[in-house]
């Protein structure tokens, strides 16, 4: 093993999101953690993206990133907006760079090109799910000989580079929470580092940027574990220092599964933008995992970055799942509410639920559709209001079951989920899945139309919806089908 002396140096640590969707509530987490750890030590917090991914990408995800962990306040000393010495921070910008190190690793022997074609992967792939074994790259290419290679190269066959672990023996490396972690050989896959478009995956290119980017400190979730042990082999195939690694327990819902969008909201634009205070939300981080040592005169659960700042034990967190619980959260949220002045409140309620933007985009939607201005209320509750109970006859239609209904909910709640939001993708979202599942678009937008704003007569429902926005039009699906399924099955 690579020896480590990283921690005489001043902590250089990074978060590292990839733009695929929405800023995620485990992003903040782990953001909030690497800036602790940063700042209690003097060192630097790096933010860099890792938009490797095309096919996951998508274009707003990266200025919500920005957006999202600059409002919760946790600032970041180089990035690809506000630059530094080991910059581009954006890994789309630094293909060359990982090229540079694919062939580094090809010309030591490291690495090797794979030329099998994607018939083949999945033909392999067949075999070894019917002998019941763990699905792996045979490492049919690994043994090319020269000739193989360069006829192959001169047919212009496309390729992937593989890293040729070693093929006996194990890798171990230190998790500065767990102790020593081994990994067998036999259970590390011969991983792609570069794919055949020229760019590189999230191994080779995280290892890279580490290196290059000073990192002292990789502390990240405990779903990159298994990725280590490919990570270690590679400073070492590059004859680099490593890093200190800390795999932080995962964030779980209520039923301690690994948290995810169907249970609970996951998306830090919908808490921002359902008017949680950011305060609120980073002492919420703060309690998961155990590193806010208890104030033992006070018992509080309520502190501030500042606090955290001081008190923060990053050797006392504990590797149980911590719960993201909601209510806990919204507690929280009103301990903060309550501890604001009148007019800090007043303030907080202008610059959310009734800025001058947000009440100008519904305006126009309900001037043609009211006689009294107070009627404005009745119009409009739905974008002010945290959920809407919509009663079962405005959503159920008469000749479909409730289970049908949630069904075709739920497919309704995948569709909004991949679409752009705007008042076209969105339509044509919810006709495609109209169509496919044989609901008459009224059928379909009456039932939306119910679970948006709990009412049978409103604004337009896409425009409403566009302005509602989609993490929060997104969850009151999702609350919706929750809500639905446990009253009925608490029914039978
Ligand atoms: N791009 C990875 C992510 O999306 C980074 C993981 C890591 O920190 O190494 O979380």
């Amino acid at each position: 093993m690579t020896s480590n002396s990283s921690t005489a140096k001043t902590p250089r640590v990074r978060i590292a999101p990839s733009p695929t969707g929405d800023p995620h509530v485990g992003t903040a987490y782990i953001g909030l953690l690497n800036f602790l750890y940063a700042r209690q030590r003097g060192g630097q917090f790096i933010l860099r993206i890792e938009d490797t991914d095309r096919a996951r990408f998508v274009e707003t995800s990266e200025q919500m990133i920005f957006d999202s962990l600059r409002w919760l306040g946790l600032n970041w000393d180089e990035g690809p907006d506000v630059g530094g010495p080991h910059g581009p921070y954006r890994q789309s910008e630094r293909t060359e760079i990982y090229r540079k190190h694919s062939d580094e690793l090809l010309a030591s022997g490291a690495a090797y090109r794979c030329f099998c074609t994607a018939e083949e992967l999945e033909a392999q792939r067949k075999a070894q799910m019917a002998a019941k074994q763990p699905p792996r790259y045979a490492r049919t290419c690994r043994f090319l000989t020269r000739e193989q290679i360069d006829e192959n190269l001169a047919a212009g066959k496309p390729y992937v580079v593989r890293m040729a672990v070693p093929i006996e023996g194990a890798t171990s490396f230190r998790d500065e929470l767990r102790g020593e972690i081994t990994f067998d050989h036999n259970n590390v896959d011969d991983q792609v580092l570069l794919k055949s478009d020229g760019f590189p995956t999230y191994h080779l290119a995280n290892v890279v940027d580490d290196h290059l980017m000073g990192v002292t400190d990789v502390i990240r979730a405990e779903e990159w574990i298994s990725s280590t042990p490919k990570h270690v082999l590679l400073y070492q195939a590059f004859g680099w220092e490593q890093p200190q690694f800390w795999h932080m327990p995962l964030l779980r819902n209520t039923d301690k599964s690994k948290i995810s969008k169907r249970k609970n909201p996951v998306s830090l634009t919908y808490y921002q933008q359902s008017g949680y205070t950011p305060r609120a939300m980073v002492n919420f981080l703060g309690l998961m995992g155990g590193g806010m040592p208890q104030n033992t005169e006070t018992n509080s659960e309520v502190f501030s970055l500042e606090e955290m700042l001081q008190r923060f034990n990053f050797q006392s967190i504990s590797l149980g799942g911590p719960v993201f619980d909601l209510i806990k959260l919204k507690w929280l949220n009103g301990e903060y509410l309550r501890l604001l002045s009148a007019d800090e409140f007043l303030q907080a309620l202008r610059t959310t639920l009734f800025s001058d933007e947000y009440l100008g985009q519904i305006a126009p939607l309900v001037q043609t559709r009211i006689e009294t201005l107070s009627q404005f209320g009745d119009m409009a509750d739905f974008f002010f209001r945290d959920d809407v109970v919509p009663p079962t006859e405005v959503f159920l239609p008469k000749k479909r079951t409730l289970e049908e209904t949630l069904a075709f909910t739920g497919d309704v709640l995948t569709a909004l989920e991949s679409a752009n939001w705007t008042t076209e993708t969105i339509d044509a979202a919810l006709r495609q899945v109209g169509t496919d599942k044989g609901w008459s678009v009224k059928e379909n937008f009456m039932l939306l139309r119910a679970i948006i704003t709990g009412k049978t007569a409103s604004p337009p429902l896409l425009e409403s919806m566009v302005v509602f926005g989609k993490a929060r039009s997104i969850d009151r699906v999702r609350r919706f089908i929750a809500t639905q399924k446990k009253l009925s099955s608490a029914k039978k």
